[in-house]
């Protein structure tokens, strides 16, 4: 078929525009693949990012994650014959003197008194590497994308918005839709595939929602590993998605109805930034914010104590 057209870890993977347009969310709630991974990995998690919206830390190997998919976003502004490695490599200065201006990214580079902080300069390299890595995964002079950091989102027959961020859509001349996403951190081992394709899965839900065509491919790119995940989805699997993340969108209206939200202990604890406020630690969450929620558009059982219409 000619198409013309990130781990383990707390990567975020996400441009500059969809961090952006992160805070131009419709006012009424929806769920991203982003936050239905959260509340299935750990409920707490979900309720501090999603309804307390407490702030979390940058790290590091996320805002490399940004910067890289800022480089790869405009590599395919070039005319098509002009995306090379050196083209790319020189879109990276640009992009990181955009993103070391959002608030706590600069201080990233700050080492505390007496430590050694790995230096920008190696870390600016490091995401060059992860950009000339895509090249040999991709002939970007081969490829037009259809759509680039593009929202796509649609509300299923019983109400439930689904939104997100697609990296990259080509479409063929066919009309075969391929679903591309780039990921800094490595492959995951086949355990872990399922879980890596749940956000792709989303996508193509979503896409076969709006446009009435099953995705010819979704492709996921190990920019770390050098390494691609492709999958190919059918209408019955679809089909089955859609019950799934129906059931998780029904146990999340359960849970901000009465304010119960259970921390789930797992690895991903490590990169967590609410230990603190975690029973699951020793720590105490803060009273379940049922004002901010339901002036968020969330059906909640719990007492109010402002007025809402
Ligand atoms: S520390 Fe672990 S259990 Fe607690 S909120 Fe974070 S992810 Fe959930």
């Amino acid at each position: 078929m000619t198409l013309t057209a990130e781990t383990g870890t707390q990567e975020t993977d996400q441009s500059p525009a969809r961090t952006a347009a992160a805070d131009s969310a419709p006012r009424r709630p929806s769920l991203s693949p982003s936050r239905a991974a959260d509340f299935k990995s750990c409920p707490l998690l979900y309720r501090f990012r999603t309804i307390d919206r407490l702030p979390e830390k940058k790290s590091r190997a996320a805002v490399r994650g940004t910067l890289v998919h800022a480089v790869l976003e405009k590599l395919y502004d070039l005319p098509a014959a002009e995306r090379t490695v050196a083209a790319a490599q020189t879109l990276v200065a640009p992009a990181w003197d955009e993103l070391r201006e959002e608030p706590g990214v600069a201080e990233l580079f700050e080492a505390p008194e007496g430590e050694q902080a790995e230096s920008l300069e190696a870390w600016l390299a490091s995401a060059g590497q992860l950009v000339e890595t895509y090249f040999r995964l991709e002939d970007p002079t081969r490829i037009q994308p259809h759509g680039r950091e593009e929202l796509v989102e649609v509300t299923l027959p019983d109400g439930l918005l689904l939104r997100g961020y697609v990296d990259r859509l080509d479409v063929a001349p066919t009309g075969a839709l391929r679903v591309v996403d780039y990921k800094t951190g490595g492959m995951p081992r086949e355990a872990f595939e399922a879980k890596a394709l749940f956000q792709m899965k989303f996508y193509a839900l979503v896409l076969w929602r709006t446009r009435g065509v099953v995705a010819a491919q979704l492709k996921l790119l190990y920019l770390k590993d050098g390494d691609a995940l492709t999958y190919a989805p059918d209408e019955a699997e679809l089909l089955r998605f859609e019950r799934t993340l129906q059931a998780i969108w029904a146990a999340i209206e359960r849970a901000v109805a009465t304010g119960d939200f259970r921390a789930n202990k797992s690895r991903l604890c490590s990169w967590c930034d609410h230990q603190a406020l975690c029973p699951a630690f020793g720590g105490t969450p803060p009273p379940f914010p049922a004002d901010a929620a339901a002036a968020a558009g969330w059906r909640t059982t719990l007492p109010l104590t402002v007025a809402t219409d």
